[in-house]
């Protein structure tokens, strides 16, 4: 088949397949990208992410390492901000979840549609393509993929913006042996603008297109297992998976149109219930986030990150759920429901934090109660 006719065919194809988005990249090696993300990684901004590894990125940067013979690289992307905005539901304390994480997991949802792909233009070119597929959990630079095959540009925030749909899309990437006519990259910019920059409530980015990924909420409250530094926990608002900020104050996305696709129009996990979320069991958590993409927190790092938005929010409705989960969560939420009491105060949390003083044998939580007893003594006089 002549080159144009088989661009024209995987354009279609992926459109047909409920792909918003879909444009064609070569598959040179992303040099310069590949200068950029070592950078990031010597400089510490990626710390946290033990297996983001130099040799993970000379991977990413070179489609030939990842499918011998490549030629082309498939950019792909779906839209997934749901049209209507979710009202809070529960009257209690509650947190909330980025956007991307409202629907169903996405990365069964894309990686379905790539394989029908791959299949059909298989089928109608009559050979197997060689092909392999990734949606941000592989090597693959993702956004340098996109940014060249024009699906969007860099935006300060990191984010690829797009001019359809801003940056609430999920990207995917098929890395194929087709020859296929690649597309130009997008000849915008933020210009002058630096909303995002200034909109950080942890000061994350250290410049424009540069994150600290260990200051960013998202990082935090997703990807990090242990317990979040203390002077962090009260920029983090009431955010207990991920963080939209950034994304949620940059012009590019008031015009974005919302997504046409019913498992991402879904808003049930826009806010979670943290009372809920605290008492919550390994089953309960298993069962309810079974195709959610909130899983990937882990039930202990969701409900110390429940603690982190209840300090923040300071509901006194929460202190005995609180006072619960010190005295019989694991040692990081006890932890951290020690520097929740401290944070919301008062005479029964006060009293809770001095008992499990006297019974609390794990030196971490021993020394995150005796914080909160000192946060509440300040505060107190
Ligand atoms: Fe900052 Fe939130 Fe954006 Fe992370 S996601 S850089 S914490 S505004
Ligand atoms: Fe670019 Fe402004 Fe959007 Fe930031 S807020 S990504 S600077 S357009």
């Amino acid at each position: 088949m002549h080159q144009q006719a088989v661009t024209d065919l995987v354009k279609q194809s992926a459109t047909t397949l409920g792909f918003d988005l879909v444009r064609i990249a070569s598959a040179e090696r992303f040099e310069s990208d590949e200068e950029t993300a070592l950078k990031r990684l010597r400089t510490g901004l990626m710390d946290g992410l033990p297996w983001y590894t130099e040799s993970r990125v000379r991977r990413g940067s070179n489609p030939d390492e990842l499918l011998p013979g490549a030629k082309s690289i498939i950019s792909l992307g779906m839209s997934y901000m749901p049209p209507d905005q979710p009202q809070k539901v529960s009257t209690g304390p509650s947190g909330r979840v980025a956007v991307y994480a409202w629907g169903d997991d996405y990365h069964r949802i894309l990686k379905r549609r790539m394989k029908a792909l791959v299949e059909d233009v298989s089928a109608k070119e009559g050979q197997t393509l060689r092909s392999r597929w990734y949606v941000d959990d592989g090597p693959m630079l993702d956004r340098a993929v996109a940014q060249r095959a024009g699906t969007g540009w860099f935006g300060k925030n990191t984010n690829i913006l797009t001019g359809q749909f801003g940056s609430w899309v999920f990207l995917a990437q098929v890395i194929t042996d087709l020859e296929l006519i690649p597309d130009p990259p997008l000849k915008k910019t933020c210009g002058t603008c630096t909303r995002c920059l200034a909109s950080c409530p942890t000061n994350a980015f250290t410049g424009p297109y540069e994150l600290d990924n260990t200051r960013c909420i998202s990082y935090l409250t997703i990807e990090h297992r242990g317990p979040i530094p203390r002077e962090l926990r009260p920029l983090m608002q009431d955010w207990v998976f991920g963080c939209d900020i950034c994304q949620d104050v940059c012009p590019v996305n008031l015009k974005a149109a919302p997504t046409e696709e019913p498992a991402f129009q879904k808003s049930d996990s826009a806010f979670l219930d943290l009372l809920w979320i605290l008492d919550m069991t390994e089953e309960e958590f298993r069962e309810h986030f079974r195709n959610s993409p909130i899983k990937r927190a882990k039930r202990v790092g969701l409900q110390r990150n429940a603690c982190i938005a209840l300090g923040n929010i300071g509901d006194e409705r929460a202190v005995a759920a609180l006072a619960h989960a010190l005295l019989s969560g694991e040692p990081l939420v006890r932890g951290h429901a020690a520097w929740a009491l401290g944070r919301i105060g008062g005479q029964p949390g006060y009293s809770t934090l001095c008992h499990a003083l006297q019974t609390e044998n794990d030196p971490a939580v021993v020394q995150e109660i005796q914080f909160a007893l000192q946060d509440l003594a300040s505060r107190s006089g």
